[in-house]
């Protein structure tokens, strides 16, 4: 590690993040504490405390930090709820999840960059996160009901089965909308009702699968 990404990672937080009202501070000590220089390949390593999303190979990026740590701060985790993620990519977003919840699942369609997400989650010693392959637009119903479910990659609407899969007062956040350009939505479950607010606009890479875009 080089010997200064923790002076980098508070400089990250102090000006990107909380000079921009993130204030929460579990999410702020969360995003100090993961070594995002060791999810972005080894090129990008200077790079990985910048203002910006880098590319993580196989056509997939990984989130500016402010927005890593805008959607952490919109499922307002306590530390007892079990956390599901959509579209695991570097496996960056997951180990920030890990520092804030019990219990994290995480899915990604490309077995490579899964594969390469559970290497840095061990490595890391975040045993609490679970890397799974498969079609994320249909959720993870064996682990289900989730406290909270996170969606990193862009759908043309919230996949049916996510809602169904959240437990009583659970959040859910996606990014909604076309290829392009979406925003970002969250779901609240309240006694049996869906409740929606339609928040930021934002830029993912798409969700691929039966209930996100065609995958050819
Ligand atoms: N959260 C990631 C960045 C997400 S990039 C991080 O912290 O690095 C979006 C990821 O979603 C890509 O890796 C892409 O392969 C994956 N993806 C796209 N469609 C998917 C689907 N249906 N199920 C699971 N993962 C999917």
């Amino acid at each position: 590690m080089p010997p200064d990404w923790r002076t980098l990672a508070e400089q990250m937080v102090k000006e990107q993040i909380a000079a921009r009202g993130i204030g929460d501070p579990r999410v702020l000590t969360a995003m100090q504490s993961v070594p995002r220089h060791l999810f972005v390949p080894e090129a990008y390593r200077e790079a990985a405390y910048g203002d910006h999303p880098l590319p993580i190979g196989a056509g997939q990026t990984i989130s500016q930090p402010f927005i890593v740590a805008y959607m952490t701060a919109l499922l307002r985790l306590q530390g007892n709820e079990k956390v599901l993620e959509i579209g695991t990519g570097s496996g960056y977003q997951a180990a920030v999840l890990a520092h804030l919840a019990q219990e994290v699942h995480t899915v990604e369609r490309l077995p490579q960059l899964a594969a390469q997400a559970r290497e840095r989650l061990a490595a890391l010693g975040l045993n609490n996160v679970r890397v799974h392959v498969g079609d994320g637009s249909r959720g993870l119903p064996e682990h289900a009901p989730y406290d909270a479910i996170l969606v990193t990659a862009a759908a043309p609407e919230v996949p049916p089965p996510l809602p169904e899969q959240l437990n009583e007062g659970g959040r859910l956040i996606a990014p909604v909308g076309d290829r392009g350009y979406q925003h970002l939505e969250r779901w609240t479950h309240r006694r049996g009702h869906l409740q929606r607010e339609i928040l930021e606009a934002v830029a993912f890479v798409p969700l691929l699968g039966e209930h996100g875009w065609p995958a050819s």
